[in-house]
């Protein structure tokens, strides 16, 4: 079947940059895009009609991890300095002994509850990323149990996912004072690695090629060297991208060079995992950063040398009081941008607006993280991360990847007069102006509606899920602090 689609605004691709077409037409036929110009002489089976509206590649969000985000709900403007602001370190290590409660990306298999908690965690992730025009996501690391929870839901919803269990060597308790602990347990990353291998031999090019494997260890700190270098020796084998947290956290640098005598991502290039293919999330505490106060600097060349990818997740450290530093300077130096939602909301247009304005102050110049940068990193830059020039343009023999924005903000004054759509988009939008969503030439969501998903059913069960986790705090928090003492209500006596 071929679908045409006319719209008012079009962001197609030529010579390798995408390009503003108005009062164009985008033309289909099965998965596959096979025009994109001002018009089509050919017949067509279906006409969709986008005036007013931009019609570009779907979203490629290169970090997510799943479910409703509930404990990163307790820690906005609150949490112990003794983190530097690294999210998971807070939300994420229980005491000794106990087992982070309710998130199911910490249950095992056969855990009373853990059925729908885990069909809840997928539901959500999938669905919120589809809603916000997210075309494909990569997972980044969660556990076996999850990742096949989220293939049924990708499965039934329609989208493109990187997927497969993620692996490390031990992570952190805390222990009876509240400091971090690390347990250590080399076999179980290899253990785990193995279990990422079998997965993705099963799975990988599943749903007509929806489904494809990534290798995830962890973090790189919580990685054996062992561990690091069979990871890449698997991606060389099986031709398969990588993603890993590393220059990510004050303490993980400085851990990691107390350990190796070398940055995370001098390890990285020793190991030879520099490449397009290898996701770093989030890469912002490299050695170049000024705040690290690091002689000798050369990261920032080495990870442009090797084309590296970073997952820049803008929302997520900037609410933590950290920042890329700087767009144009990774830019410049030949990295590949691509942009993560992390944490809640899981919106990419959002996320391209922080990038850009955080990227201008970074960079002191307003020349620097412009719309159309962001909007290449939302959507080139996740596809360099896996190794595809199918995805994240609008072109003939890409795929039909595509979203429908619409430039009235949903019938609101927020967008104003239009000149430039993708300006408007980054500059006025929010992820909910996506109107329709189509993937592998499959409409996935029409109107703002995705069949088979009740957003209100949807809400109840994350507040609910939520209120749960909250009350749970002082089971398994190191200080044994509850919901309201970890975070504090931003007005007194809610009573
Ligand atoms: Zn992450």
């Amino acid at each position: 079947m071929r679908t045409l689609i006319s719209a008012t605004w079009i962001v197609g691709h030529e010579n390798g940059r995408h390009r503003l077409i108005r009062d164009g037409v985008v033309v289909y036929e099965g998965n596959t895009i096979v025009h994109v110009g001002k018009s089509f002489e050919g017949q067509v089976d279906k006409t969709i009609d986008a005036k007013g509206k931009l019609v570009a590649p779907g979203f490629i969000d290169t970090h997510v991890h799943t479910g409703h985000r509930a404990t990163h709900r307790l820690i906005t403007d609150t949490g112990r300095p003794m983190y530097y602001g690294q999210p998971f370190l807070e939300i994420s290590v229980p005491k000794e002994g106990a087992v982070v409660k309710g998130d199911p990306r910490y249950l095992k298999h056969g855990d009373a509850g853990s059925e729908a908690a885990f069909a809840l965690n997928a539901t959500f992730t999938v669905a919120e990323l589809l809603r916000a025009g997210v075309t494909t996501f990569v997972e980044f690391g969660s556990q076996l149990r999850v990742q096949d929870s989220l293939l049924a839901e990708v499965k039934r919803l329609g989208t493109r996912a990187y997927l497969a269990p993620g692996y490390d060597c031990g992570r952190w308790v805390g222990d009876d004072k509240g400091r971090l602990k690390r347990v250590r347990n080399n076999q179980l990353g290899l253990d785990g690695l193995t279990t990422a291998l079998d997965w993705i031999e099963k799975n990988d090019g599943a749903l007509g090629g929806r489904v494809r494997g990534i290798l995830v260890p962890r973090e790189v700190e919580t990685s054996s060297v062992e561990l690091l270098r069979r990871t890449r020796e698997a991606a060389d084998a099986n031709k398969l991208p990588m993603a890993t947290h590393a220059a990510y956290s004050v303490l993980e640098f400085h851990d990691v060079v107390a350990e190796h005598m070398m940055t995370p991502i001098e390890l990285l290039d020793d190991l030879g995992m520099l490449r397009p293919t290898m996701n770093i999330g989030h890469g912002n505490f490299i050695a170049d950063n000024p705040n690290l106060n690091y002689s000798k600097a050369r990261d920032l060349e080495l990870m442009g040398q090797a084309g590296v990818s970073i997952s820049h997740c803008p929302i997520n450290i900037i609410r933590r009081a950290r920042v890329l530093d700087n767009w144009k300077c990774y830019q410049e130096a030949g990295i590949n941008i691509s942009i993560g939602s992390d944490t809640y909301p899981r919106d990419m247009i959002m996320n391209m607006r922080i990038a850009s304005y955080m990227g201008k102050v970074m960079g002191h110049t307003y020349f620097a993280a412009t719309a159309g940068e962001v909007f290449e990193a939302a959507t080139l830059g996740g596809a360099i991360s896996v190794g595809r020039d199918d995805l994240g343009r609008l072109a003939p023999g890409a795929l039909a990847d595509i979203v429908i924005i619409d430039l009235s903000g949903g019938n609101t004054l927020r967008y104003g007069p239009v000149r430039d759509p993708v300006r408007g988009v980054v500059e006025c939008g929010i992820g909910d102006d996506v109107e329709t969503v189509i993937v592998d030439g499959n409409i996935c969501m029409e109107n703002r509606v995705i069949p088979g998903v009740d957003f209100r059913a949807l809400r109840d069960q994350a507040q609910i899920a939520g209120e749960a986790i909250w009350a749970t705090l002082p089971e398994w928090d190191p200080l044994e602090r509850t919901a309201e003492e970890a975070c504090p209500y931003c007005y007194p006596d809610i009573g």
